[in-house]
């Protein structure tokens, strides 16, 4: 019996999570559930009746939200469960001797914490906060490789990625991560600035979470998605390439010394990486329906346009220099897509936002995790200005 954390349980990863303890009768006990300020959905999914439900933690952000959850949750479901506020809570309850498997799939920086501390616990962690590579990646791989904690991926291109390596012989000569394009992958520049946010939130292939959509439009994610590789995968940046695939059916691809390249397909959803994660050393059964190669008619790829995508370089530019830019690349970015979700700058004032800001910075080298935070509060406060300033200007505009 596998005893599973899931961090961001009523997200869209920590809903499929959830779908798999449920699926696999007997393999899995969930105890743990953490979410942000949202309760109703926590304490509806804490409240089911289920035989693999056996809660011995709940996590929120902040008190008041404590409040909230334990007014909605009846009594018979708060008993032997302990509720905790924040970071220290996340962490205990990723630490727990009574955890085996740490979910992470909080959104941003809040992931950092209960990954470092689960993996330093010795558990296995199914990790879909890339963020948490990001902005930690030599810390969280110092956790994971100097321990017994063990570290699968869930974002999608990873997963397709770590499939198509293992067992490998040879070492790549380069990586390829997939990306759809977003809905702006034909769009002028003119086009873009004037993106609403609902425009921005209609992702072509795949449906995740707003913060995610919004870095999928502008390849944001994508950015991420190469530190995310290098860490994972031991491979450096100029090795590591994105193309764009409109159909998201190919997730990854290898290239190999002898010139060859090998691909892995499959229907654009995220059950699939999320169960994989979960169930290994076993694979998954029947997670996503099968692909018939002689339905999939054209499959299409072609170069990033960089210059309409200038966040991917600059992930790559962040990446490079190390210490505390990727932490800063992250936290300008997390402030400036809520400002665009809040509708207060517009979808291209974020690349504004981060470049001005990792402009700005001044790195550490080597940072631990406390130099990490001080980069992180620092870049939220300089990204936060920039945004005031950025909101004057558009209402002057209109
Ligand atoms: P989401 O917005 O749907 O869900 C986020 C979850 O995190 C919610 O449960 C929310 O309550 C919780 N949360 C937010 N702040 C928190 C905090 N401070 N403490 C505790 N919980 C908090 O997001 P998502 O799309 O599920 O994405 C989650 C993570 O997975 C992100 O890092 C994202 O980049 C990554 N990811 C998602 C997908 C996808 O398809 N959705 C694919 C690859 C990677
Ligand atoms: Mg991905």
């Amino acid at each position: 019996m596998t005893r599973v954390a899931i961090l961001g349980a009523t997200g869209s990863i920590g809903q499929l999570a959830r779908d798999v303890v449920a699926s696999h009768p007997g393999r899995f006990e969930l105890v743990g559930m953490a979410a942000g300020t949202r309760v109703e959905p926590l304490a509806e999914a804490a409240s089911q009746e289920a035989p693999w439900l056996r809660l011995r933690w709940l996590n929120v952000a902040t008190a008041e939200a404590r409040e909230r959850l334990e007014a909605l949750l009846p009594p018979a479901q708060k008993a032997g469960v302990e509720i905790t506020v924040g970071e220290d809570g996340l962490v205990a309850m990723a630490q727990a001797p009574e955890v085996d498997l740490v979910v992470v799939a909080v959104v941003g920086f809040a992931g950092l914490a209960p990954t470092l501390a689960a993996l330093r616990a010795g558990k296995r962690v199914a990790l879909a906060t890339k963020e948490s590579l990001v902005v930690a990646g030599h810390l969280v791989r110092e956790a994971w490789r100097g321990g017994k904690g063990e570290l699968f991926p869930v974002d999608s291109e990873h997963s397709a990625l770590w499939q198509l390596l293992e067992g490998a012989r040879q070492r790549p000569s380069r990586l390829y991560l997939t990306a759809s394009g977003g809905p702006f992958r034909t769009a002028s520049r003119e086009a873009m600035a004037q993106a609403t946010v609902e425009e921005t939130l209609r992702h072509p292939t795949w449906s995740m979470g707003p913060k995610i959509t919004v870095d999928s439009a502008t390849l944001m994610n994508k950015g991420f998605e190469v530190l995310e590789a290098a860490w994972l995968f031991d491979m450096e940046l100029d090795r590591i390439h994105v193309v764009v695939h409109p159909q998201s059916i190919v997730h990854a691809l290898v290239a190999w010394p002898d010139g060859s390249l090998t691909a892995q397909l499959a229907v654009p959803h995220m059950r699939l990486p999320v169960e994989r994660a979960m169930l290994y050393p076993d694979g998954a059964v029947e997670s996503v329906p099968a692909l018939d190669p002689t339905t999939l008619g054209t499959l299409h790829f072609e170069p990033v346009d960089r210059a309409r995508f200038p966040l991917l370089d600059a992930a790559y530019h962040a990446g490079k220099l190390g210490g505390t830019y990727p932490a800063v690349l992250n936290a300008a970015d997390e402030i400036a897509v809520q400002a665009f979700l809040d509708g207060r700058i517009r979808l291209v004032d974020i690349e504004r936002v981060v470049h001005q800001v990792l402009e700005r910075h001044e790195s550490h080298d080597a940072p631990d995790l406390e130099t990490i935070r001080e980069a992180d509060r620092w870049a939220r406060h300089e990204a936060e200005d920039l945004c005031q300033v950025l909101e004057g200007r558009s209402r002057v505009r209109s």
